[in-house]
């Protein structure tokens, strides 16, 4: 088999193909402002322009993604695309692209959870993983710690009550006044490498069930405070202006905020603590690549791959209209409830 997959639930426009014996044929991303800067900035018109920027590059994202196959849709044995949970402007416009597609050249199609996903990209790095196994989902919009039982049967045993992490270390970050072309997580990690770890106690050590936003409060007013040492008249400061002292207090906030929260799964001080319990424990820790542990296309493929082989698909007939290709959007999906049996239109 040989897969598409499309993801545009939030502020990546993503295409991938992959073969159901794992390689990738190629991986296509066009990142975007963030969906929460452009929330803080422009408020409510924020989910259109996050939608005009999906709708600006969806096309040519798909194609480069079969280009840098070498293949052509017609050679394609399925398009999977995220159906949710997501932003249901943005999700909309991969579905539209991928119900195209399944249309014009006969394609069954699959919908695929977007935190599903996720998870099951282990599966890739780590051939031999086979159900049950754990996963803890560290994202922009997510903290789970999930039981993945079977191929669409999740538990969830711990989550956020509030923020995400991801969302954490991008507020730091702008905090810190950090240079944050694409996310704020990236940034804090290099920065937190200068600082001391020790030096600020966070009192919370958990990743789960953590009341994110206090820490994140607390956090603020550090930086607040380094602002007031420096006679800073503004928070957000750039880091490039910061003096000696300033930059080594930013740091050292980096490098202790790192110990509460750990950061998302790219994060490479996060994977050192994670294999330190595992190991412990006598378990195997199993990290993606951080290419695969942002949002990618590669990962909706995968998951759409392991559907498809379950029989669970759509097929519409030869040349039929992209309105009549059968899919459900669902922007609150919460991991672990059902793939919808009856189909319906998108809402
Ligand atoms: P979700 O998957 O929950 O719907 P999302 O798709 O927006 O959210 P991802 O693209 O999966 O989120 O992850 C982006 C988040 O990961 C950002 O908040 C970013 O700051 C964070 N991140 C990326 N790299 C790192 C890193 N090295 N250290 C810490 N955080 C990181
Ligand atoms: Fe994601």
């Amino acid at each position: 088999l040989v897969v598409l997959g499309i993801e545009t639930s939030c502020d990546d426009t993503a295409a991938a193909v992959v073969r159901s014996n794992g390689q990738i044929l190629s991986q296509v991303v066009s990142s975007q402002v963030r969906y929460s800067d452009l929330l803080a900035q422009f408020g409510g018109v924020a989910p259109k322009m996050a939608e005009e920027a999906h709708s600006r590059v969806i096309d040519q994202v798909v194609q480069e993604a079969l280009d840098k196959a070498k293949i052509t849709e017609k050679e394609l044995s399925a398009v999977a695309v995220t159906i949710g949970p997501g932003l249901s402007l943005c999700l909309r416009v991969g579905v539209r692209k991928a119900r195209k597609l399944a249309g014009t050249y006969a394609l069954p199609i699959v919908g695929v959870h977007h935190m599903e996903a996720h998870a099951l990209v282990a599966r890739l790095v780590e051939r031999e993983l086979q159900f049950p196994f754990m996963a803890l989902l560290i994202s922009g919009g997510h903290n789970l710690l999930i039981l993945a039982r079977d191929l669409g049967h999740y538990i969830q045993l711990g989550t956020t009550i509030d923020d995400a992490i991801g969302e954490a270390y991008d507020k730091t970050a702008k905090w810190l006044g950090l240079d944050m072309r694409k996310s704020g997580g990236p940034a804090v990690e290099e920065l937190a490498r200068e600082g001391d770890a020790n030096s600020i106690v966070f009192k919370a050590s958990f990743l789960m069930n953590v009341n994110l936003s206090c820490i994140i409060l607390v956090l603020r007013f550090l930086v607040y405070k380094v602002d007031v040492v420096m006679s800073h008249s503004d928070a957000e400061i750039p880091i490039s202006s910061a003096s000696g002292e300033d930059r080594r207090a930013r740091a050292d906030i980096a490098a202790s905020f790192q110990v509460v929260s750990g950061g998302v799964a790219s994060n490479q001080f996060v994977r050192a603590r994670l294999n330190h319990i595992v190991e412990k424990k006598c378990l195997q820790l199993v990290c993606p690549p951080p290419s695969l542990c942002t949002d990618n296309g590669v990962m909706i493929a995968l998951t759409g791959i392991e559907h498809f082989l379950m029989g669970r698909y759509d097929t519409p007939p030869p040349a039929c209209e992209p309105e009549d290709v059968m899919l459900d959007l669902r922007p609150r999906w919460p991991l672990g409830e059902e793939y919808a049996e009856g189909r319906s239109e998108a809402r």
